[in-house]
């Protein structure tokens, strides 16, 4: 049954436009019932674009997948200041730089607490237990965080030459496990999968609510930067770009804006993770697992951009950079250093935290717009809002003891479970 929140009916559609079922809101499903196609979120009626009295993401309320606002899990995710860096203008051809400061608002310094938020929200309402997921590091600290408020049992995969960011900043109680994998990245996610199933928990990633989740920053944007010229984002495998378009496709399908009110997208890639740039800036549409590189240095300048997922997201992401005349670009590390210190001091001037220690995405998408600049992007009073992806907030150091450290190829799933137990 689709459910009513406010004027809004939001279903969850078959993309495969053969068959185009429609389900409602009340399960979490991964693909069509009908024909296994995938799904996204569909919205019909109407909405007035006005914020609740709220100060988090749930202000958009009848534009977010759940049914019952009693089962909101917010922990202050989302609904973040708009911050104009008016002295960073001089290096953007005089644009205007506002940060939207996710990584200071939201309860683990990331914005994936707006995913978390949503993900877990879902969960309560629909009586779930027993998750597993995996991410490079922040969407799985977020959701440990999240479900450690909900006292449920959660299974975390995470890449082991991530562990150096897993400060002991978020909640966690013993019934939230994270288990430090010893492999390649793209070998997480099956092990993930089959830990799941070989041991009847629920597998919660990747599920197309994400989309929605990065939804809520569109709905923000517009409330908050209605004149809004760029919008950029640090890209690992570009589920940002992809959810923020998608909430103005929201947006324009309930009659509220025009394609020409969708700030034109930037992602921006750090140099040695730059998959997707490349592919982007030569035409392609594709991306297959051959385009990824046998072999990551083992001193990345910042391994959370080296996703996990970018082959799976990559043809959603060329379609709405191509529908919007989006751009990809990429920094080297040098640069970044040298370009990034007038942000960081920006932003300690305004006593505003940022951890460059463990995370370096913001460095990277604020220099690759300064990049951009100086190929002659940008104009005097253009609005650009830069999402501030990395981690700010906390000023902790010690890092969570995992609870197991695994070979995928060697650890039986259904072991390292009793084990865990
Ligand atoms: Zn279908």
């Amino acid at each position: 049954m689709p459910i009513n929140n406010g004027d809004v009916t939001i279903w969850q559609q078959c993309v495969n436009p053969a068959c185009g079922a429609k389900h409602g809101i009340d399960r979490i499903i991964g693909k069509c019932d009908s024909c296994g196609g995938g799904l996204e979120y569909s919205f019909e009626g109407t909405w007035d674009g006005i914020p609740g009295d709220r100060d988090d993401l749930w202000k958009n309320f009848p534009m977010i997948p759940l049914q019952n606002p009693e089962n909101i899990v917010a922990l202050g995710a989302g609904g973040s200041e708009l911050l104009l860096l008016e002295e960073l203008s001089g290096h953007l051809n005089g644009a205007n730089l506002y940060l939207k400061l996710d990584c200071h608002k939201n309860p683990t310094g990331t914005f994936k607490d707006r995913e978390a938020s949503i993900i877990m929200s879902r969960i309560k309402e629909l009586g779930l237990d027993n998750l597993v997921f995996y991410s490079t590091g922040n969407t799985g600290r977020a959701y440990t965080h999240f479900a450690a408020h909900l006292n449920l049992n959660s299974y975390f995969f995470m890449p082991r030459q991530c562990q150096y960011k897993n400060t002991t900043f978020i909640k966690k109680n013993r019934e939230n496990r994270i288990i430090l994998v010893d492999d390649h990245y793209p070998n997480i996610s099956p092990y993930a999968k089959k830990f799941a199933q070989a041991n009847g928990l629920t597998s919660i990633a990747p599920l197309h609510d994400r989309n929605e989740s990065y939804a809520t920053v569109a709905y923000e944007q517009r409330q908050q930067l209605p004149d809004c010229r760029y919008f950029a984002q640090t890209i690992a495998s570009g589920m940002g770009p992809i959810g923020f378009y998608k909430g103005h496709m929201n947006m324009i399908q309930l009659g509220l804006e025009t394609g020409d009110d969708i700030p034109t997208l930037i992602g921006i890639q750090s140099s040695q993770v730059n998959v997707m740039a490349r592919a982007y800036n030569a035409g392609r549409k594709e991306l297959t697992a051959a385009d990824m590189p046998a072999e990551f240095p083992e001193d990345l300048f910042e391994p959370t951009l080296n996703s996990t997922n970018p082959v799976n997201n990559y043809p959603q992401l060329y379609h709405c950079l191509k529908e919007n005349d989006g751009i990809i670009t990429d920094v080297e590390p040098a640069f970044t250093e040298r370009k990034g210190q007038p942000l960081v001091a920006a932003l300690k001037k305004r006593g505003i935290n940022l951890r460059t220690d463990v995370e370096r995405s913001l460095l990277i998408g604020y220099s690759g717009l300064v990049k951009l600049a100086g190929e002659g992007r940008f104009e005097k009073g253009e609005n650009i809002m830069l999402l501030a992806v990395g981690r700010g907030k906390d000023n902790c150091t010690e890092l969570i003891e995992p609870d197991a450290v695994i070979d995928p190829l060697t650890q039986d799933p259904v072991e390292l479970f009793k084990k865990l137990n």
